[in-house]
């Protein structure tokens, strides 16, 4: 028996995040006295491989194929499904990401399992399995029981604790089983950009929205960015205007985010906006309205003009770099 845990990676490497959902799982694994496994997809060099047995791998099946480059939702699931069938599986973790999302569901269908998104902690019992999860887009927890023999759970980023463990893992080469009909995504072309933080891995985000008024108004905030080592983000009205790239909006349709610190400047805290960084550890909130929503669900709120608050933010990010 095992629990098995799928962890993406990034150019042949893996990020916090994995190391998180293999603490995660490993940590379910002990409970359920059963392996950690994990699947890799893609080509990713045995050291990187290696790293994940620091958080309780104990096997990585790497599966390995030139047409993995692309995510193929179908694909994929197809591997993990067939991973966590050979390896008797009683629980797949996923990170509720935009690939856990996409790829967990189909892998429920395959095993005829049980799903829950967005789990936020250890599950509460594991006899009957009860997780706890974010609901209504972030705004509370649910409890949530699995009763199928298999269970898949995608955890929410940034809600357990990386644990690093001795220990060492074999590495198996899997077979996929696949054949090129099985694919039904090819990647024409590539375009990456470089040197930028990637926003769903900061530790810190400052994000603008419809307060920060043209897309003009922006150098500030990348300043503030840059000095603290953030990324950048901003509401969904400012990628619609092209203010900012889609792939800085973040929310219920954009990306869903955790870091440790979350500035918002000039955004309500519409509840499709709190469902991308409701999860964040501090949020600081930036806003002339001392009604906006936004306030409610903030650890600290600045009541004021964007425009007149970032430069003196700026100053105190400054300052507090000098004096580091
Ligand atoms: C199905 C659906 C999905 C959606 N998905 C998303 C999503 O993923 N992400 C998302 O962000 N939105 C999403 N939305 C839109 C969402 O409902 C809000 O309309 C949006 O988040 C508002 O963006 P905003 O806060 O930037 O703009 P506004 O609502 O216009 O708010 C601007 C804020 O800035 C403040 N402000 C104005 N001037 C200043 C100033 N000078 N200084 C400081 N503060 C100032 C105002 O008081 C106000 O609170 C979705 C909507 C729907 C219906």
């Amino acid at each position: 028996m095992s629990v098995i845990v799928y962890t993406e990676n990034w150019e042949g490497k893996f990020k916090k995040s994995s190391y998180e959902l293999v603490s995660y799982a490993h940590s379910i694994a002990t409970e359920l006295g059963v392996e950690t496994v994990v699947v890799s997809i893609g080509q990713v060099a045995d050291d990187q491989l290696n790293i994940l047995a620091n958080y309780g791998a104990n096997k990585i099946l790497s599966a390995t194929n030139d047409k993995f480059a692309v995510l193929d939702n179908a694909a994929y699931a197809s591997v993990i499904a067939r991973a966590a069938k050979a390896n008797n599986a009683k629980v797949i973790v996923f990170a509720n990401n935009f690939t856990g999302k996409a790829v967990s569901p189909r892998v429920a269908v395959k095993l005829e399992a049980g799903l829950a998104n967005s789990v936020t902690a250890l599950p509460l019992s594991l006899d009957p399995f009860v997780v706890q999860k974010n609901v209504f887009n972030g705004k509370a927890l649910g409890k949530q029981q699995i009763n199928s023999d298999i269970k898949v759970i995608s955890l929410a980023q940034n809600s357990f604790e990386i644990k690093e463990v001795e220990g060492s893992a074999t590495i198996e080469a899997f077979d996929a089983g696949l054949n090129d009909a099985k694919f039904d995504t090819q990647l024409i072309e590539k375009n990456t950009v470089s040197g930028k933080i990637i926003l769903t891995d900061a530790e810190l985000v400052v994000s603008g929205g419809r307060g920060m008024k043209s897309a003009d108004n922006w150098s500030p905030l990348e300043e503030l960015a840059a000095i603290l080592g953030a990324g950048t983000a901003c509401s969904r009205p400012v990628a619609d205007e092209g203010w900012r790239p889609h792939a800085e909006h973040v929310g219920q349709t954009g990306k869903i985010i955790a870091p440790n610190l979350y500035i918002a400047l000039g955004i309500s805290g519409a509840i499709q906006h709190l469902a991308g960084v409701s999860s964040s550890k501090i949020i600081v909130a930036v806003n002339t309205d001392p009604e906006a929503p936004f306030f409610e669900a903030a650890d600290y709120g600045i009541l004021g003009d964007v425009h007149k608050v970032l430069p003196l933010l700026v100053e105190a990010a400054k300052s507090f770099k000098a004096h580091q």
